[in-house]
């Protein structure tokens, strides 16, 4: 359990097989994300059919509603959600450092007000696992300190270091509440910026244990994109080969893309479902807005070569009426086209380096996708 096989590579370009309590995970993969126990708007029998094979729930979220409690009395994520295919989630580490309720990080934990009844809360790398623990993912995250993304060295190392300490915590509290053959622990990787300090930090990292996967945290959040691509490249000799690695919170269809080139396996991110509530499509030929006039009476689907549930059906014209008229189905057609674009990325990457054709697939997806921008 929790194996990964190492199927083929090009470049650094991997095609994988991940074996988890609840299902397998062909890689490269992208997870859609169920912030609140649902991936928004969507039932998930409509992000199984999106070829989704793993998604993400948010311990922030969940833990301040409705409580892990609750979900345990109600069998865990999995049976609450019916989601019946794996599942990770994160550690609240995220949404506490971005939030502006936070109150106060010490080196216990981090102090913040709950968005939703006002009260303290009080998040450490111990309650992070004791509540992942509740939910029941197969893969739970370390509790990391995340700094924003423009962060000082200073900051960074420090948040770096934290990171380090408190994953020590975290493996050692996971391992007094969870059952190993049922979930895992994956740490990740600090350092903001600074190459030294995600080298360092991957060191630490991979000195305090022999992890079943690999997660680069705080990426994404603002540096420019060649930044990130930069980091990736630095990290990618070093990450263990025979593990998976997730790049968390990333990304577009094109940081999917270039993520991939760079050795990642697994992706996660909220864009697909929050751009398709304002209408914004991700296509072959680039981004697509709804909303546009000139697609008032276009007869064709979103991307002709899509082959989700909204394209096989709705017409162009039909969706923009729908955004016009704000009715709510308008808003779950192209999440879900959305969702299905990035899983299909997955899908064609890993055929490609199958094939052994991952950097012609690759040259092409990227000049076809940002020729056509229609903003
Ligand atoms: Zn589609």
């Amino acid at each position: 359990m929790f194996d990964y096989q190492l199927i083929r590579t090009e470049g650094a370009a991997r095609a994988g097989l991940l074996h988890l309590p609840h299902g397998l995970v062909e890689t490269p993969a992208f997870m859609p994300v169920g912030t609140l126990g649902a991936v928004r708007g969507l039932h998930p029998g409509e992000v199984d059919r999106a070829g989704a094979q793993i998604i993400l729930g948010n311990t922030y979220h969940l833990h301040l509603r409705p409580g892990e409690d609750v979900i345990r009395q109600l069998g865990g994520l999995h049976r609450f959600t019916t989601w019946s295919k794996p599942m990770l989630t994160d550690s609240g580490g995220f949404q506490v450092f971005s939030l502006e309720t936070l109150r106060k990080i010490s080196e216990q934990g981090v102090e913040f007000t709950s968005h939703v009844d006002g009260g303290a809360r009080f998040l450490s790398p111990e309650k992070a696992m004791e509540i992942q623990w509740a939910l029941g993912a197969d893969i739970a995250m370390a509790f990391d300190h995340v700094v924003p993304g423009g962060a000082a060295r200073e900051l960074a190392e420090e948040g770096m270091e934290r990171s380090l300490r408190w994953l020590e915590r975290s493996r050692t509290a996971h391992q007094a509440v969870a059952d190993p053959s049922r979930q895992t622990l994956w740490p990740i990787v600090q350092g903001g910026t600074f190459a030294d300090l995600r080298r360092r930090s991957l060191t630490g990292t991979l000195n305090l244990g022999d992890w079943t996967g690999t997660a680069i945290g705080g990426l994404s959040v603002g540096e420019p994109k060649p930044v990130m691509h930069r980091i990736l490249e630095e990290l990618e000799p070093d990450l263990p080969r025979g593990r998976p690695r997730y790049l968390m919170g990333v990304g577009f269809p094109e940081d999917l893309v270039e993520g991939i080139a760079r050795g990642v396996d697994l992706f996660d991110c909220v864009a697909a479902t929050r751009n398709g509530r304002h209408g914004s499509a991700w296509t072959m030929t680039g981004r697509v807005n709804i909303r546009k006039a000139t697609n008032r009476t276009a007869e064709g689907p979103l991307d002709p070569t899509c082959d989700c549930e909204t394209c096989a059906r709705f017409s162009r014209g039909y969706l923009r009426h729908l955004f016009a008229a704000e009715e709510m189905l308008g808003l779950r057609l192209v999440s879900l086209h959305n969702i299905r674009f990035l899983v299909r990325i997955g899908e064609q990457a890993r055929a490609a380096i199958l094939d052994g054709r991952f950097a012609s697939w690759r040259q092409d997806w990227l000049e076809r996708y940002t020729r056509g921008d229609d903003g």
